[in-house]
């Protein structure tokens, strides 16, 4: 096994676009964390795991002495311009590929393909299923037109990007203790007329009953295609202990395609559980790599004492900044690699099966999985 594991592909399976335009000290502060606030008066965003770890690994790459000052970093952006910067730090990143959610702020993002060509590696696209029927909603249709007309709706939503998945953010909206069942007829357009009546723009939309996230979630398993769910810590807008994987448990007995479970820090070790119980179950620990930073080898650990590895994919969750591509892709083949080299020398791990493993880990799944490989027999 390479002792970085610098020869390992990674398939970026969950990431989103990148800010095109260039970006003041507050605005890049502001990529560096999941909250929606400044950080406390006195206080910066670079004094924590992943800032720490910006200006270890990313300076380098920007031409600059590994640990240079945060000013020194960002006038470095400046002086190369954004376009330079991302292609630096997304080559870098050495992907084999992108899955890209383009379903969430995409106006203000460069898309698949451009950030496809940036990282010089194929993009595919993942469709959101809220913002399918909230597109529906805010052109115009009703509770019984959004019913009747989201299955083919989101039928079109994928054909029109050749999507390879779709994804939910229940656990933004109403939290991941979503029925195990669908509702049915009556039930439904009961929940549909009781949501509009609460909406308080039709024009924007935003659907957070439990009974119509439940029917959406249907629709995309219906389509055979993974859906990914975000599970975890991410933005203040959810609430931590309702985004636990396990409260999933019920939906996933029943499940008809596979289920892939996006970041699910600090529930990990549950969503391992959960790929333990269930076959059909995957995950992987996204967006919490970049943030523990040097750390990101104990999360990894962790995931790993239960996880089947036939189970387990890589993601960045990068969104704005491509040093959160990038530095998903750096501290996740360092601290896969200090877990893996540490059991090889243990002696528990032959080198041939560390190897094997980090390349089903980094790459060799989600192909299967996603099926982005015709060769790749299932
Ligand atoms: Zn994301």
């Amino acid at each position: 096994m390479a002792g970085r594991l610098d020869d390992v592909g990674l398939l970026d399976q969950h990431c989103h676009g990148i800010w095109p335009q260039p970006l003041s000290r507050t605005a890049f502060e502001a990529g560096l964390t999941e909250s929606a606030d400044p950080p406390p008066a006195g206080t910066t965003r670079f004094d924590s795991a992943l800032g720490l770890a910006v200006r270890r690994w990313c300076a380098p790459v920007l031409d600059l002495p590994a640990h240079a000052p945060a000013g020194d970093d960002l006038a470095r952006r400046g002086e190369l311009g954004p376009p330079e910067v991302a292609r630096r730090l997304l080559t870098a990143a050495r992907l084999d590929g992108l899955l890209v959610d383009g379903g969430h702020r995409p106006d203000e993002l460069l898309g698949p393909t451009a950030l496809g060509g940036l990282a010089a590696a194929p993009a595919r696209e993942v469709v959101r299923l809220e913002t399918v029927a909230e597109r529906l909603v805010a052109a115009g249709a009703g509770p019984a037109e959004l019913v009747a007309g989201y299955p083919e709706a989101l039928r079109a939503a994928v054909r029109a990007v050749d999507a390879v998945a779709v994804k939910t953010v229940a656990a933004y909206r109403v939290g991941l203790d979503l029925p195990a069942n669908p509702p049915g007829g009556a039930e439904l357009g009961a929940a549909a007329r009781r949501w509009y009546a609460r909406q308080p723009d039709p024009a924007q939309p935003r659907l957070d009953d439990p009974l119509l996230l439940r029917f959406v979630v249907e629709h995309g398993l219906r389509l055979g295609l993974p859906l990914q769910v975000h599970a975890g810590f991410g933005d203040p807008d959810l609430t931590l202990h309702r985004s636990d994987p396990a409260l999933l448990t019920g939906l996933l007995r029943v499940a008809p395609a596979p289920v892939v479970l996006l970041h699910n820090y600090p529930y990990h070790r549950q969503a391992a559980y959960l790929a333990h119980a269930f076959p059909h179950v995957y995950l992987d620990v996204g967006l919490a790599v970049p943030h523990t930073g040097a750390r990101a080898a104990a999360v990894l650990a962790e995931v790993l004492e239960l996880a089947p590895f036939g189970q387990l994919l890589y993601s960045s969750d990068g969104f704005g900044l491509p040093e959160l591509h990038f530095l998903g892709a750096t501290l996740f083949r360092r601290g896969l690699s200090a877990v893996l080299t540490g059991l090889v020398e243990l002696r528990e791990w032959a080198p041939a099966d560390a190897d094997r493993v980090a390349r089903m880990i980094g790459s060799g799944n989600a192909r299967r999985l996603y099926r982005l490989d015709p060769s790749h027999s299932p």
